[in-house]
């Protein structure tokens, strides 16, 4: 993982506290810069004689400092950690560091520590020349005046004294070497976030760069989990969701999806098709009809027939506003077990579902979903479609069910989950109520045709607290960073509502190792 900036953008001690928090290995390259100009200082090599720097390089070393961060500086055998941050170090490195040789000298010494395992790496090349195809590029920036501002307090200097100015003047100066170089200069890669920290705290920034790793990690294809540099191709998308395919979709409708490669304008001759779709969204009733409620009923004696089923947490759920459920998704039992409970406790509401079209031919089944609530989506057009319609029922204050997953998880540990979701709570500003449903997949395992009813099962029902995406994502940050902060936190509280087993890609987003204390009734 690269994480690129200017001098004093927070980048060496966000990283380090970042690696520490996710148990990554850390390496700041500006250290290894400031180590061969500290050893030329000392030899009297000159900034421009680059054979004299190249010779220098095997009398430095960086070792670890018992976390796995590389941050203990040796040079010629002694500990100098201290030494490559002097007055001095800073005003001659970014000398040092604009030599070609020498920066070539040093990109195989630099990927070869990224290799040995899941690694976060700081400096101001590594998204555009070190690591091209690291998994995750962050560009952290801030104004000249707020890093300035950092290093004077840090210096306990008077802000407006000789020394503060000459602080600024020197980042000031860092900055245009540092950008305008030929080779490698200082910019943030085409598919980097760019966060810009201006007015943010420390933790804040810690916090925001966490939830981009995880959101990153989750993306990957599990096989390749282990590192965090590796050029591999992203995870396909997979078939569409059965039912409430937001969170994929509206991905795609958007155009953010990694491996997005359709079109994202509906062809002419099917918009008319999805205005149809979305006048039936907009007359549909809110309110909780006797079929609802009977089939709230109806699923509730099943889910029992099935299962031992505990909820927990059912005063969480919102009486007002609009409210997307947020559940994980392992079993055809989750809309049964998620829904039925949920339904009643919302009283005089009902909950909008997302189902595919084909669905409203079956008899029956068909007739209950057109007048229980589930809104029609055309797979053909899904893309625009279903997020459209979703944002529609949301802005009308209603409650809508996604599984953010859009599939069922083959192995019942929560997967990466698509992005749409995170677009869809910040552009409508809904409340997003987590649920975990644990031990679903045990009596109704995705592959297998019918329930397992024996040996008896207990599945547990966890609804978490309401909570708004704006409240987790820092005002600053860019929109696609934004969205995966939003979509990890989002997928992290689920992740704190479901046992260990259950957390799959998320369980590194977990906040707090178990679940709140609440109230819990077996059914
Ligand atoms: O990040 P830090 O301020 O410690 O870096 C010191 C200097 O090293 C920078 O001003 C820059 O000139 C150089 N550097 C670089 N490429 C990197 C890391 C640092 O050119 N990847």
């Amino acid at each position: 993982m690269a994480l690129d900036g200017p001098a004093s953008s927070g980048k060496s001690s966000v990283g380090a506290a970042v690696a520490e928090r996710l148990g990554l290995r850390f390496l700041d390259t500006g250290l290894i810069y400031r180590s061969l100009t500290a050893l030329a200082l000392k030899a009297g090599i000159a900034s421009d004689d680059q054979p004299g720097l190249i010779a220098l390089i095997p009398r430095f070393e960086l070792r670890e400092d018992g976390a796995g961060r590389l941050t203990r500086v040796v040079l010629d055998g002694t500990d100098a950690t201290h030494e490559v941050r002097t007055h001095e170090v800073d005003a001659n490195v970014s000398a040092v560091a604009r030599q070609p040789d020498v920066r070539a000298a040093l990109l195989d010494y630099q990927r070869r520590l990224a290799e040995s395992g899941a690694m976060l790496m700081a400096g101001r090349d590594i998204g555009t020349v070190v690591l091209p195809h690291a998994d995750l590029k962050v560009y952290l920036d801030a104004s000249v005046e707020e890093r300035a501002m950092r290093r004077i307090r840090e210096r306990g200097l008077d802000p407006s004294g000789e020394e503060a100015e000459a602080v600024r003047e020197q980042l000031r100066a860092r900055d245009a070497v540092d950008r305008g170089r030929t080779v490698a200069p200082l910019r943030a890669a085409e598919d980097a976030m760019v966060v810009s920290t201006d007015g943010m705290d420390f933790d804040q920034v810690v916090t925001l760069i966490s939830s981009l790793v995880v959101a990153a990690e989750a993306a990957k294809p599990k096989a390749e989990a282990t590192g965090m540099n590796a050029a591999e191709p992203r995870p396909g998308e997979d078939e569409a969701a059965q039912a409430a395919p937001v969170a994929g979709a509206a991905a795609r409708a958007q155009g953010t999806s990694r491996s997005n490669s359709r079109p994202v304008a509906a062809a002419p001759a099917k918009r008319e098709k999805r205005s149809h779709i979305l006048d039936v969204a907009m007359r549909l009733d809110n309110g909780q009809t006797m079929l609802v409620r009977m089939v709230a009923r109806l699923s509730q004696w099943a889910a029992r027939a099935l299962a031992t089923v505990q909820i927990e947490g059912l005063e969480r759920v919102p009486r007002t506003g609009a409210v997307i459920l947020a559940l994980n998704h392992a079993s055809n039992l989750d809309a049964i077990v998620g829904g039925a409970w949920v339904s009643d406790a919302l009283r005089t509401r009902r909950i909008h579902w997302l189902g595919k079209r084909e669905l409203f031919a079956w008899p029956i089944f068909g007739w209950i979903c057109a007048h229980g609530g589930v809104h029609p989506v055309d797979r053909s057009t899904a893309d625009v479609e279903a997020y459209r319609l979703a944002t529609k029922i949301l802005e009308r204050g209603y409650v809508l069910l996604v599984f953010p997953e859009g599939t069922r998880s083959p192995t019942g540990a929560l997967q990466e989950a698509k992005d749409g979701l995170a677009q869809l709570a910040l552009r409508t500003g809904a409340q997003v109520l987590p649920i975990g449903i644990n031990g679903s997949d045990l009596v109704w395992p995705k592959g297998r045709k019918l329930p397992r009813p024996f040996p008896r099962r207990r599945i547990v029902v966890r609804i978490g607290e309401p909570f708004l995406v704006s409240d987790v994502v820092p005002p600053s940050t860019d929109r696609r960073a934004a969205k995966a902060v939003a979509t990890t936190a989002i997928m992290g509280r689920i992740a704190e509502l479901l046992e260990p087993r259950q957390r799959g890609v998320y369980a590194s987003a977990v906040r707090v190792p178990e679940p709140d204390e609440a109230t819990s009734a077996v059914v």
